[in-house]
C-alpha cells in the first residue's frame, strides 16, 4: 500500500500547530514540504516565473522570492498571479514591502524582525494585515543577524542565543494575538543547527522551518543538510525544509526531495541501486549507473533499478529491485524481481534497461 508520508517511520513527529502557506499546510502532521528560493532578480517577472516553473517540476512545494527593492515589490502581483507554487515574499529592513506583499496576494511573508526597522512599532500592524488577509508569516533568526544584545549576552550565536531571539520574536507576535507563523533558527554549522532546533522544539508548538544557512557549494551543502535535517527529522522535528546551496535552486529542491524520500517522508520516485564495483566487475559500473540514472531521471513512479558489476551478487543481492542488470563476460543479464528475463550484449544493456524501466513505470503509474 501507499506509505503514510505524514508520519516518520523512524520516530513519531513532534506535535506542532498547523499554519497554511497558500494551499500548502505546514505543521500539525502535514507532509513535510520542500521549499526553495529563486535567484533571478524578482523584478524580472518572466525569468522568475520560468525558474518557479522549473522548481515546481522538480518537486518544490513552496517558493520564496527576495524583495530587496521597490521594483521587486511592484513585481509581486504579476508573479503571484502566474506562479504554480505559493509565493513567500522575503523581506528585510523595509516594512512597507511587507504590506505590499500581503496586498499582492503572497501566500506568506518571511520577516526577520531583528532586521526590520522599528519593528516594535510596525509589528502589530503587520500581524493585523496578515490576519486580515488570512496569510501566515515566517519569523526567526540567522546566526548572522542575531540581535547585538543577545550576541553580547551569550557570547555569540549559540543555540541558547538563537532560541532566546526566536522566543522574543514569537512572544511579540503572540502578545498581539497572532499565531499563524513558523520559526527558523538557522546556523551554518550542522551541529549547532541541530542543537538550536532541538532546544526551540522543546519550547513550544510552532511549526519549524529547517535550514542550514550558507551551507556552501552543492557537495558540502548537500552533506551538511543531509546530516542536520536527517538528525532532526529522525527525531520527528521539522515541518518544512529548505536546502541552501551555492548552486542553481533546482539542485536545492532535488536534494530536499531526496532527503524526504530516503527518510520515508515523501513518496519515492525512481531510485537506483548500484554496486560500488570491485575487482570482479566485468563492466564499467560507474558509467553504467550514470547513464541509467540520467536516462530515468524524469520517471515519477517509485521504480528501483539495480546495476551490478558481476553475477556473483547480481540478481540475488538486487532482488529488492524491480529491474536490474548483472554483468558478466561481455554480456548483461537483465532481471525483473530477481528473475533473469534476457541476456544482452554489453552495448545493449542501457537501452534494454531503459526500455523495461519505462514499461514498468508506466504500469505502476496506471495502477
Ligand atoms: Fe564487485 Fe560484483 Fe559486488 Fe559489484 S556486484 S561490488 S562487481 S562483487
Amino acid at each position: 500500500g501507499t506509505p503514510d508520508i505524514s508520519e516518520s517511520p523512524l520516530h513519531p513527529r513532534r506535535k506542532s500547530r498547523r499554519i497554511m502557506v497558500g494551499p500548502v499546510p505546514v505543521g500539525g502532521g502535514a507532509p513535510i514540504s520542500v521549499q526553495s528560493m529563486t535567484n533571478t532578480p524578482t523584478v524580472d517577472v518572466n525569468a522568475t516565473l520560468r525558474q518557479i516553473g522549473e522548481l515546481a517540476q522538480a518537486g518544490c512545494d513552496i517558493v520564496r522570492v527576495a524583495v530587496p527593492s521597490q521594483d521587486d515589490a511592484d513585481a509581486l502581483p504579476a508573479i503571484v498571479a502566474k506562479s504554480p507554487l505559493p509565493v513567500i515574499a522575503d523581506i528585510h529592513f523595509q516594512s512597507k514591502y511587507v504590506f505590499q506583499a500581503i496586498d499582492a496576494g503572497c501566500a506568506a511573508v518571511r520577516v526577520n524582525p531583528g532586521n526590520i526597522r522599528k519593528f516594535d512599532e510596525v509589528g502589530p500592524s503587520i500581524c493585523k494585515a496578515a490576519t486580515d488577509a488570512g496569510i501566515s508569516l515566517r519569523i526567526g533568526v540567522n546566526a548572522g543577524s542575531l540581535d547585538k544584545d543577545l550576541y553580547a549576552k551569550y557570547g555569540g550565536p549559540t543555540p541558547e542565543a538563537l532560541v532566546a531571539s526566536a522566543l522574543k520574536e514569537a512572544r511579540m507576535f503572540e502578545d498581539v494575538g497572532f499565531h499563524d507563523f513558523k520559526i527558523s533558527v538557522k546556523h551554518h554549522d550542522p551541529v549547532t543547527m541541530v542543537q538550536t532546533y532541538r532546544l526551540l522544539a522543546s519550547k513550544g508548538d510552532w511549526p519549524l522551518h529547517l535550514g542550514v544557512t550558507e551551507a556552501g557549494p552543492a557537495w558540502q551543502g548537500t552533506i551538511k543538510s543531509c546530516l542536520a535535517f536527517g538528525a532532526l527529522l529522525a527525531e520527528g522535528i521539522g515541518d518544512t525544509i529548505r536546502v541552501s546551496l551555492s548552486a542553481p535552486p533546482v539542485e536545492e529542491v532535488k536534494v530536499g526531495c531526496k532527503i524526504l524520500e530516503y527518510l520515508g517522508l515523501r513518496q519515492r520516485h525512481f531510485d537506483i541501486i548500484s554496486c560500488p564495483s570491485c575487482g570482479r566487475a566485468q563492466v564499467d559500473v560507474i558509467e553504467l549507473a550514470k547513464q541509467v540514472t540520467e536516462g530515468l531521471k524524469d520517471i515519477k513512479a517509485p521504480i528501483r533499478v539495480a546495476v551490478m558489476g558481476c553475477i556473483v551478487n547480481g540478481p540475488g543481492e538486487a532482488r529488492e529491485a524491480d529491474l536490474g542488470v548483472a554483468s558478466g563476460n561481455g554480456k548483461g543479464q537483465i532481471f525483473i524481481k530477481g528473475k533473469v528475463i534476457e541476456t544482452v550484449p554489453e552495448d545493449r544493456i542501457v537501452p534494454t534497461l531503459l526500455e523495461h524501466a519505462r514499461e514498468i513505470a508506466g504500469r505502476m503509474e496506471s495502477e
